[in-house]
């Protein structure tokens, strides 16, 4: 199941889709794809 981490005050959230705001602080737009080990690999690779 995909992860997303609030850029702003680290929350984390397990969900398929990313909500508009973040539940935890409120701030819009913030939910974004948490990374994992191995997508850093690829983008070093590119
Ligand atoms: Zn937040």
């Amino acid at each position: 199941m995909p992860h997303f981490e609030c850029t702003k005050c680290k929350y984390k959230l397990d969900k398929d889709k990313a909500p508009p705001l973040c539940p935890y602080c409120s701030e819009e737009g913030t939910m974004a794809p948490e990374k994992s080990a191995q997508d850093f690999l690829n983008e070093s690779e590119l």
